[in-house]
């Protein structure tokens, strides 16, 4: 029995609302609110009649604090799901906290504007320190750690597939499986084809910052910066067979190095296309990447804003797109003095997901771990006040719960390792 407030009604939130419409004994009552409110009441219309959840929408612009707090009063949720976009992470969590309400997102915090000098200058100091360059860190989140504990209230961060399950993976590995993990490779292919030249397969300005960046992993305690996409290796994955992947930055590895007790090395692999990587390339040699306004003929245009406006809705991509995803880590280490590798991974089919939410598998990849956190937070299985990561919880429960809820683990013990 519990009332949950959602922002944000984009393609990750739309599955993450009905996941938990199938949830009702726990999901009683749910609201939807998001900046254009059309796009909650559109959603609200189709669950009419199909859940015993009880859907009431709103409107809300989640850049403005007293908006989400003025909501979160007049709704009085259990939980509030924050998925809108990483900009909005730190305006909601103070509103949570203002109101006493636990909170949750899918990705951790960066700013839309990245020119503002206030943020730059952290940021640069950050560059400096930390060893990565990426815009996106939980030094900003960690932040409010103290805050929550004091109000005897949970954030969990980052509860998608990556972050948030794979991190699930590691917590279970390191609790069954190992002793020690010396190695964790994450390896995140999409096989899905929706036959368009270039899309992306989530938010276009959220998804084409993090895989222009440059790539970095962790190795014995520091971070190793290379040059965006300048380390490639291929896989066979199981069921969708051979791809090129390439090495990127990602946030799940930083809580990882913290909490995996003497890694030596975690790295971050994403598969793409031939096609992708050419646009990709030529987008941002000519600026269409970039965050910076500029003037054209008396408006003001941000590039890569006026970019995403001309791409395919990842929403759309739902009925084009065919093949499946699979998403997963690969250990080494020890157990009773022996070496030992371990894989474990989901695979999860485009079509089928489309079937049963009307959505591709990037977006229900996300959405289903996202209502099964808010399930571990609901059901008191997950209480632990503070700022936490996935690996900071029990994993058993986490990854039953995605089994029974469309994301069904698989797993190898003598997996082809990643050179
Ligand atoms: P979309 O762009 O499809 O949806 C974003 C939603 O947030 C839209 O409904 C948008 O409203 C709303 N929104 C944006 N700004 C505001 C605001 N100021 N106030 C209220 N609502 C707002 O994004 P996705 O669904 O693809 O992604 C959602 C989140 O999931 C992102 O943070 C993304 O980074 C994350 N993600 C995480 C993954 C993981 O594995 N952990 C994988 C993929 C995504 P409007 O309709 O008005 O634009």
């Amino acid at each position: 029995m519990s009332r949950v407030l959602v922002i944000g009604c984009g393609g990750v939130a739309s599955v993450a609302i009905q996941k938990c419409c199938q949830v009702s004994d726990v999901f009683t009552e749910l609201c939807i609110a998001s900046r254009t409110k059309s796009k909650c009441d559109a959603l609200a219309e189709k669950l009419k009649g199909k859940t015993a959840t009880k859907v009431t929408t709103a409107q809300v612009d989640a850049d403005q604090v007293d908006q989400v707090i003025a909501l979160i009063k007049s709704y009085k949720p259990d939980l509030v799901m924050n998925i809108a976009l990483p900009y909005q992470d730190l305006t909601i969590m103070d509103a949570c906290l203002a109101c006493g309400v636990n909170y949750m997102d899918t990705a951790n915090y960066e700013p839309e504007d990245t020119d503002d000098p206030e943020w730059r200058a952290i940021y640069e100091k950050r560059c400096k320190e930390e060893g990565f360059s990426a815009y996106f860190d939980y030094s900003w989140q960690w932040a409010y750690k103290e805050k929550f504990e004091k109000a005897g209230l949970t954030a969990l961060l980052g509860c998608g597939f990556d972050p948030g399950v794979t991190q699930a993976y590691c917590a279970y590995a390191q609790k069954h499986e190992f002793d020690t993990i010396d190695t964790i490779d994450i390896l995140d292919c999409n096989g899905g084809d929706h036959g368009y030249a270039f899309a992306t397969n989530f938010n276009p300005e959220v998804n084409l910052r993090e895989v222009s960046a440059p790539g970095s992993y962790w190795e014995n305690g520091h971070w190793v910066e290379i040059p965006a996409m300048s380390i490639k290796r291929e896989y066979d994955f199981d069921q969708v067979g051979e791809k090129d992947m390439y090495l990127l930055h990602h946030e799940e590895i930083e809580s990882l190095a913290k909490n995996i007790p003497g890694v030596k090395r975690i790295r971050f692999f994403m598969t793409f296309g031939q096609s992708y990587l050419d646009h990709m390339r030529c987008l941002e040699d000519v600026g269409m990447l970039s965050t910076t306004p500029i003037n054209f003929e008396g408006y003001e245009i941000v590039p890569i804003k006026f970019l995403k406006a001309l791409l395919p809705d990842p929403a759309s991509l739902g009925p084009r797109t065919k093949g499946k995803t699979n998403i997963g880590c690969i250990f080494t280490g020890k157990k009773d003095g022996k070496d030992k590798t371990y894989y474990i991974y989901n695979v999860c089919d485009h079509q089928a997901c489309y079937r049963e939410v009307g959505s591709q598998a990037i977006s229900y990849t996300t959405g289903v771990p996202a209502m099964c956190g808010a399930l571990m937070l609901l059901t008191g299985k997950w209480t632990t006040p503070g700022v936490h990561t996935v690996e900071e919880f029990d994993p058993d429960p986490f990854l039953d719960a995605l089994d029974k809820h469309g994301l069904p683990r698989s797993e190898s013990h003598d997996p082809a390792l990643v050179k």
